[in-house]
């Protein structure tokens, strides 16, 4: 067999993939902890750490232990029958995050669907919005996937370009907003608000402190549902277990995926309590591979890390240390670093006709992988378990490489 290289697998990726990504030119083989390693065995620290799936480290041992088991025991039933797994899992994941019912998905795209679907059948069923008038708000530069009816949710152009017709029934308003909030809730067909704690990949925007507090009782006060999509935000990556938690926000309706399973395997949740879940029954949704044994022992895995090795505690800490670390560049290309706990961003103005795909580059040769959002905005998110002296060697590579430009 041909030997495998970063040029031959970048050939074929191109070849024979779809291209619906534009990835950076590095070839990945390896991963541990925060690091990982292209296929010539260059090392590099992971600062995207796979959107926020992997906060637990890359191959977490225990993560993976508990999926190798499992593999080899039992791996998918299909939910046409009980398994032995999904039961414990339910009972660990409810208690966790304390809510009566979970239910279990694969991506978070599908969970977000999910969360649409409950929250529509809850306000035919319970709050008694006539036949097929539920509305739902969302906030402009939002990202909740890439299916059909999420893209009908976006206000990115790119996401919906040559995608329509849309899915109805969602009302766009300015994120952070709490006036513009105030005047949709008015409608009494409003069944749900649908809100990211910190936007991610609009290119991680804070709100200002009490919105989310404030939000949710407005939402209260007119019977409408609190749905806060944490796919991103979630278990430990701002500082909190949840980014709601930085305002003691209880969702109605929580969304979470990615980390959920420490990015061995794809397994998202919905989480609430019986007064919504129970308006499905059965045969009304569902998934081949949703609570398979494997995610179930998986995110028992992933969860049970998060708390032993205090991720949110050590993402708080690191977190506001890399801050101001990076706030001490002194570059003009640096417009602004934003961000909590370990979700964070800095904005480039491009300089001499270098952007933040520039600095990106510059930082890969220089042995740290981030990408930019949006042209303009590189994220910087490393996996949790991140130490405070791996912390200070990243910010030494992203001083040197931005400082490279000047
Ligand atoms: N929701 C949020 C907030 C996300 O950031 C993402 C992915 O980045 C998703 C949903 C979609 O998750 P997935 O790519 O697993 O479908």
């Amino acid at each position: 067999m041909t030997e495998m290289t970063s040029k031959l697998a970048m050939e074929l990726e191109n070849k024979y993939g779809a291209h619906n990504y534009h990835p950076l030119p590095v070839v990945l083989a390896k991963g541990k902890g925060a690091f990982v390693w292209d296929v010539e065995g260059k090392k590099y620290f992971d600062f995207l750490s796979a959107y926020s799936a992997v906060n637990q480290g890359h191959c977490h041992p225990k993560i993976v232990d508990a999926m190798v088991e499992q593999a080899r025991t039992l791996t998918l039933t299909s939910r046409a029958f009980y398994n032995d797994q999904l039961g414990p899992y339910e009972k660990f994941v409810t208690e966790y995050f304390g809510y009566d019912k979970v239910l279990p998905m694969n991506t978070g795209a599908e969970a977000d669907e999910t969360a649409l679907k409950l929250a529509r059948k809850w306000a035919y069923l319970k709050k008694g919005i006539p036949a097929n008038q539920a509305k739902i708000i969302v906030c402009e530069n939002n990202f909740h996937g890439r299916t059909i009816t999420i893209v009908s949710m976006s206000t990115d152009p790119d996401a919906r370009k040559e995608f329509g017709p849309f899915t109805p029934g969602f009302v766009t308003i300015p994120y952070n907003n709490l006036d513009a909030l105030a005047k949709e809730l008015e409608d009494p067909n409003v069944a749900a608000f649908l809100v990211e704690p910190i936007q991610g990949e609009a290119g991680v925007y804070v709100p200002d402190e009490g919105y989310l507090k404030k939000s949710y009782g407005m939402c209260k006060a007119r019977n409408v549902l609190y749905i806060a999509d944490e796919v991103q935000t979630g278990i430990a990556r701002t500082g909190k277990l949840l980014a709601c938690d930085h305002e003691n926000v209880h969702p109605d309706i929580l969304i979470l995926g990615k980390a959920l399973s420490g990015g061995v395997f794809p397994v998202s949740a919905v989480l609430c309590n019986d007064e919504i879940m129970l308006c499905i029954k059965p045969g009304e949704h569902g998934s081949t591979f949703g609570g398979n044994p494997i995610a179930g022992r998986v995110a028992i895995a992933a969860l049970t890390v998060v708390k032993e090795e205090k991720l949110a505690e050590n993402a708080e800490r690191l977190g506001k240390l890399f801050r101001d670390e990076l706030r001490k560049i002194k570059s003009d290309m640096i417009e602004l670093v934003r961000g909590k706990g370990l979700l964070n961003a800095m904005i480039i103005k491009p300089k001499n006709g270098k952007e933040a795909w520039d600095v990106c580059l510059k930082m890969a040769d220089n042995g740290l992988l981030a990408k930019p959002t949006h042209g303009h905005i590189i994220r910087f998110a490393p996996p949790l378990i991140i130490t405070e002296a791996q912390i200070m060697n990243a910010v030494e590579i992203i001083r040197k490489s931005i400082l490279s430009f000047e």
